[in-house]
């Protein structure tokens, strides 16, 4: 393959950046990446990720670490709190026959199942370190970095995530990150054996759900209304999850509520969402994954809609044309998808907010997810 990219710079090394590393290396592309956290750690605790991420894997060659290491289940069930099943989601199986179509895995092993495959992929990965400016031409990138360096780039790739200080630094209109009035609770657990795959409760303006994480654990999220974004102290999160938890008499809610305890890792995170609207890029710089699409987790799609950029941008930079077709063509190829997802998963929040339409709710689910199942 030719390119007329020889030479990229990636600043941010999560889920999109080094999925874009992994993809960029494949054509023969030079890869410096650069992470500002020195010890190149996730935090959280499981992630979900429906047959499009496992599909995304497939195509990076990761799916087998994943297969081995994460969980993968057909369909997700769906109950009302006291535990009765309402109904089943499909899940298709995109990553092939042989592979389900719904996964689950802790975050930190993902990442560094990634981590490895971008070093094993001859990535120059460089840890605490990022830029300091960024100036174009029209034949490169000048960037300076803060250990004292510097490198000119064909192209750089803004992977540094919602806060992005590549967006911040380029595109001075783009929207700020928005609370969106929910936030979220997240535990790991021993999973029982009547765990087989992901399952939700759906309650009034709480919903709560498990998903295998491994052979032997699970992970546990609710989802819970607040107005305004205020501080939740650590010693107030037992309490405030456990009392979440009473709304759903489910007897197998019951029994993990009952093996949460003061050694429990529990974190909760406020949710956030952000839409830029186009232009992606501005001259050689572009920007993927959360830095322009950053979705509620209602679809489990975040990771999947970062990763498809970087596999998208990594075939547009290596089809061997001007750096402004790839990127023209990369932005008109994710636009769509990305945005279907982050303003369907809003709605999804919003439905879960009012206490709405659980027709309407279960109807963009499964919308959603056939979507997502359409080739990229
Ligand atoms: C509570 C919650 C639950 C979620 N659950 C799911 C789920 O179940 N399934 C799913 O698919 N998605 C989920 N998501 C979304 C998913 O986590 C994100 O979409 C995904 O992690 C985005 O990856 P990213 O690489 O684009 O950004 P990030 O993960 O934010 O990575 C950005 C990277 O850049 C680094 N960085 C930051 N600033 C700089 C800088 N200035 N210079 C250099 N490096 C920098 C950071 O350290 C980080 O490593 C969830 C999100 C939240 C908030």
């Amino acid at each position: 393959m030719t390119s007329t990219a020889d030479k990229v710079l990636i600043i941010g090394g999560g889920f999109s950046g080094m999925a874009a590393a992994i993809e960029l290396r494949r054509q023969g592309i030079k890869v410096d990446l650069v992470e500002i956290d020195p010890g190149w750690r996730s935090y959280g605790a499981g992630i979900s990720l429906g047959g499009a991420t496992l599909r995304a894997f497939r195509r990076l060659g990761v799916l087998d670490a994943f297969m081995a290491r994460g969980a993968a289940t057909d369909n997700v069930d769906i109950c009302i709190p006291t535990g009765v099943k309402v109904a089943t989601l499909p899940t298709p199986r995109l990553a092939g026959p042989d592979v389900p179509g719904n996964g689950g895995i802790m975050r930190p092993v993902l990442a560094e199942i990634l981590a490895e495959a971008t070093r094993a992929a001859g990535v120059a990965v460089r840890l605490g370190c990022t830029f300091t400016r960024i100036e174009q031409d029209a034949h490169g990138v000048d960037v300076t970095f803060s250990d004292g360096s510097n490198g000119r780039y064909d192209l750089v790739i803004g992977a540094d995530g919602l806060y992005s200080k590549v967006r911040e630094s380029l595109f001075q209109d783009a929207p700020k990150p928005r609370y969106t009035g929910q936030g979220v609770w997240r535990a790991v657990l021993p999973r029982p054996p009547e765990v087989g795959g992901a399952m939700m409760w759906v309650g009034d303006k709480v919903k709560t759900g498990l998903n295998p994480v491994s052979h032997d654990e699970m992970y546990l999220f609710v989802t819970e209304d607040r107005k305004e974004n205020t501080y939740v102290a650590p010693s107030e999160f037992l309490a405030t999850l456990k009392g979440l938890l009473a709304r759903f008499p489910a007897p197998l809610m019951q029994q993990v509520a009952a093996q949460l305890d003061s050694g429990s890792q529990i974190v909760y995170r406020p949710l956030e969402s952000l839409l830029m609207p186009r232009p992606w890029y501005q001259g050689r710089v572009v920007l993927v994954g959360d830095t322009v699409h950053a979705t509620t987790p209602h679809m489990a799609a975040g990771a999947c809609i970062g990763i498809e950029d970087a596999i998208v941008l990594a075939e547009e930079v290596g089809k061997g044309g001007s750096v402004a077709d790839a990127l023209a063509h990369y932005q008109e190829r994710r636009w769509e998808r990305c945005r279907m997802v982050v303003e369907n998963s809003g709605r999804l929040g919003e439905i879960e907010i009012a206490g709405g339409d659980k027709e309407e709710h279960g109807k963009i689910m499964r919308e959603t997810m056939m979507s997502l199942a359409a080739p990229i």
